[in-house]
């Protein structure tokens, strides 16, 4: 019925999370809201987890990308899973650490670390550093030689395989900020530099080849495409690699159109192509890594506001204006994106009324959603927008000097406060 499993609705009409009445969860801790579902979110590490397992015999390590929602108590709850963790900043590092992670089942990516989230990676004795760039390799290679260690990296390769959402396109030469080039010689080259700097271990490679996809088919030509490289590494340079990343970007349901594979079928699939190959090639099976960031906790969010004015203009529009926007959901303004909407108290009733839900910034493109099927709402209602547990909240910003608003964990009948609501004063901390 609703875009995502945890969510349902009560006998008194409500809709809830994980079981938990959302109408509720906006009374006892106010809105905007950020709320979770910590069964939903386990389930996903599970069912990756589950996949290597079964189709790699447990040679591999599910890392959760935490871009998608970085907090302390979401590191926890995946270390608590067995999962390693994707970090791309030092302050994502940094909340890893702080919430107790194991540093060697932390990878750590980007495009362009500066020196000091280069020099914190190392201090922090992180698994892994996935370099991108030769300025980068040259500068991990100092840095670790300075600092009597070896830098444990892979390697960001660009396939080749540029795939969004509905459909994907190969290209000779990809248009992309991120990695080393196959095609020009340029990823060979980078290959050859890291095995030859001695305060650097190449471990592997790494590709990732965009987000929300629903085929199959360029994941398994990903796959196919990094094996066809590791055995032209080997024939060049003798070197067998033992690891490799390949990434995330497995879609989710936004709407209710959307036709996600299962993931036990693009791990299948795509082992099956990575094992194909490597008995094809004489090359061994690396030790597989994957990154699922969205799929792991954007489903299990939801985001509930509550309705300021319903403002129809005849023959034009219906907004509905709520107590939040794109300050805390950027990513309608950003990328047009679709979201499931549903008015909380009345989740059971028809959704007989089509409306602009609106944000409370001085911008006309703040919206959450436009001409949208909802219930008919009325001003002081929860509404509840679905789907928003990934880059939502790690997307946020203070625009209007409007605090972030606070996230809460919902599990077993009870909720709690994972993150708190920015105050007036959080707003100023830093003004001098
Ligand atoms: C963003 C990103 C991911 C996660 O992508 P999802 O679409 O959220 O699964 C994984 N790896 C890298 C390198 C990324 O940049």
């Amino acid at each position: 019925m609703f875009v995502s499993d945890c969510i349902s609705v009560n006998e008194n009409g409500h809709l809830t999370l994980g079981g938990y009445d959302t109408v509720s969860l906006a009374r006892e801790f106010g809105t905007p809201l950020y709320a979770y579902d910590e069964e939903q979110i386990r389930k996903n590490a599970r069912a990756y987890k589950k996949s290597i397992d079964e189709n790699y015999g447990g040679n591999g390590l599910v890392l959760y990308a935490s871009k998608a929602f970085c907090c302390k108590e979401m590191c926890r709850i995946c270390n608590d899973e067995g999962l390693g963790l994707d970090v791309v900043s030092g302050g994502e590092l940094y909340t890893a650490l702080s919430a107790g992670f194991p540093a060697e089942k932390i990878y750590f990516h980007g495009n362009n670390k500066t020196a000091a989230e280069i020099s914190e990676a190392l201090d922090a004795g992180v698994g892994r550093i996935i370099a991108d760039n030769i300025t980068e390799l040259e500068m991990l290679n100092s840095t670790a030689g300075k600092k009597g260690r070896t830098a444990n990296i892979l390697l960001r390769i660009k396939p080749g395989i540029d795939a969004h959402t509905h459909d994907f396109i190969r290209t000779g030469q990809i248009d992309s900020k991120f990695g080393f080039a196959l095609e020009t010689g340029e990823a060979m080259q980078a290959v050859k530099l890291a095995l030859s700097y001695p305060n650097i271990s190449l471990a592997g490679l790494h590709c990732h080849i965009g987000s929300q996809i629903f085929e199959l088919s360029p994941f398994e030509l990903a796959a196919k495409v990094m094996i066809e490289f590791y055995a032209e590494i080997k024939k060049e340079t003798g070197a067998e690699l033992d690891e490799l990343d390949l990434g995330g970007g497995f879609g989710i349901k936004y709407l209710d159109s959307d036709e996600p594979v299962a993931y036990p079928e693009y791990m299948k699939s795509v082992a099956a192509a990575v094992k194909e190959n490597c008995a094809a090639l004489g090359v061994k099976v690396p030790f597989i890594l994957i990154e699922p960031g969205r799929s792991i906790v954007g489903s299990a969010g939801l985001t509930l506001y509550t309705v300021g004015s319903v403002k129809t203009i005849p023959g034009v529009r219906t907004y509905v204006s709520v107590d939040g926007g794109m300050g805390d959901n950027p990513r309608y303004i950003l990328y047009q994106s679709p979201y499931e909407i549903v008015c909380a108290g009345k989740a059971n009733e028809k959704k007989d009324l089509i409306a602009t839900i609106a944000g409370k910034c001085c911008e006309s493109g703040d919206l959450i959603q436009e001409n949208a099927p909802v219930q008919k709402v009325q001003p002081g209602d929860t509404l509840a927008v679905l789907s928003t547990g990934a880059y939502n909240y790690s997307m946020a910003s203070n625009y209007n000097r409007i605090p972030r608003p606070a996230a809460v964990m919902v599990r077993d009948g009870s909720a709690r406060l994972i993150i708190k609501r920015e105050t007036y004063e959080n707003l100023i901390e830093n003004d001098i």
